[in-house]
């Protein structure tokens, strides 16, 4: 199986990396445009943008703000309110994993910003339905997340009459470098239909009790009424050069965003607000693809020359491979044992990744015997600082998620953990 020799990513990678003559990914290149971009121009077309979109009477949000309780938002808003001045509307699709300090961090964040905001949470019980049926059909515990948190935004601002969505980093740019940041690739209704409600109509199932009436909240707004409010979405990370752990690190300090460990990663930074994020959701991604979310973010650190691909790959013995404890919250929660579970998911191992040998499953070509290999060191970055993440204290003793929560208290007083600003 072909690797990255800059990186570590693999080539079954979901979204179709590309890999040049010098075994370089697509990714890897498009990082590189980060180091050549002037960045004060990029902020200044941005600064302009959002003086088209302000709202210049007041009667009306200047734009919509999709957030959560971990996952950049708090950078998002900082940019927004503090570099932008911009009055947005917040918006959340709950996607009713939330931990602990997800919810804290959420409310924390509404606090600091002192901005409105719209929850969405779907009735429990269809969500699981989806669940299931999404798992069984596509070994997916995370579509109403992905369709619910990308759709959601769109009906809001249509709602709302508001045509600027402001969204953080677009992944096919910052991970795998399908668009460069010269594309200024923006929410198209190409992407739309493409990647964020695929599968939506093979959910509609009687076995499941997911009729089509039900999956319409699912559905963005027509392309007529997007047109009529001229809702147009857009991604930072065209405009500022991204650096999701120095961003984080900025917002612990300013406004007291909480970091938590995670089971399947060495970064605590960013799916803090998901019990499974992390967990199974990327255990998914491993047994269907050969890696997990500890290879995403060592390649990030290389790309920022914060880790060497040696360190990288330590890191992946470590983590990439490991069965998360959340597992088992998880198919209680189904109700689904393990074996069905591992049923639901082989039938979507990649086989350039996987293979059966004696009945049990084995990675064909692990990252492990690819540490040395010609044309390694011709297009090795240097590693030029060392920084550490940074753990903040849990404000709660019983910090250990044993489940996922629902919604989160709403309303504020000396118990609710720093979401008061006194
Ligand atoms: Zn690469």
């Amino acid at each position: 199986m072909k690797y990255c020799k800059r990186c570590v990513y693999p080539e079954t990678h979901p979204h179709n990396m590309t890999f040049d003559t010098e075994g370089v990914c697509s990714g890897c290149r498009t990082h590189e445009e980060k180091d050549v971009i002037d960045w004060n121009e990029r902020l200044e077309s941005l600064k302009k943008l959002a003086e088209r979109y302000r709202n210049k009477d007041g009667s009306n949000y200047d734009c919509v703000v999709p957030v959560v309780g971990g996952k950049d938002s708090y950078f998002i808003m900082h940019i927004v309110t503090k570099i932008l001045k911009l009055n947005p509307l917040l918006v959340t699709f709950n996607e009713q994993y939330n931990t602990k300090k997800g919810i804290r961090n959420l409310a924390n964040l509404l606090t600091k910003f002192d901005c409105d905001h719209i929850q969405y949470t779907i009735d429990p019980g269809f969500a699981k339905r989806i669940v299931k049926a999404s798992m069984k059909k596509n070994a997916d515990m995370y579509w109403h997340c992905n369709a619910g948190s990308n759709v959601f935004p769109v009906q809001m601002a249509v709602k709302f009459n508001i045509p600027l969505i402001i969204w953080g980093a677009h992944p096919l740019v910052e991970s795998v470098g399908m668009f460069s940041h010269h594309d200024f690739v923006e929410m198209s209704r190409k992407t739309r239909k493409e990647h964020y409600v695929r599968g939506h109509e093979q959910l509609i199932d009687d076995e499941y009790n997911i009729t089509e009436k039900d999956m319409k909240i699912f559905e963005y707004p027509s392309d007529e009424e997007i047109e009529k409010v001229g809702v147009r979405g857009i991604y930072l990370n065209n405009f500022f050069r991204w650096d999701s752990q120095k961003q984080h690190e900025d917002m612990i300090r300013l406004y007291g965003y909480e970091s938590g460990e995670q089971e399947r990663t060495f970064n605590p930074y960013e799916n803090v607000h998901c019990l499974y994020s992390d967990g199974v959701h990327d255990y998914l991604k491993f047994l269907k693809f050969g890696f997990g979310r500890a290879t995403d973010h060592a390649c990030r650190d290389i790309r920022l020359k914060r880790m060497t691909r040696e360190k990288a790959i330590e890191l992946i013995q470590k983590y990439d491979y490991k069965k998360p404890e959340d597992l088992k919250i998880f198919l209680d929660w189904i109700g689904m044992s393990e074996t069905e579970f591992y049923g639901c998911v082989d039938p979507f191992r990649d086989p350039k990744a996987w293979e059966k040998v004696e009945g049990k499953w084995k990675l064909k070509d692990p990252i492990i015997d690819h540490v040395k290999e010609e044309g390694i060191d011709d297009v090795r970055l240097q590693k030029i600082e060392e920084r550490k993440y940074i753990l903040t204290v849990s404000p709660e003793s019983d910090e250990k998620d044993d489940k996922p929560y629902l919604l989160g208290r709403g309303y504020l007083d000396k118990r609710n953990f720093r979401a008061v600003t006194d």
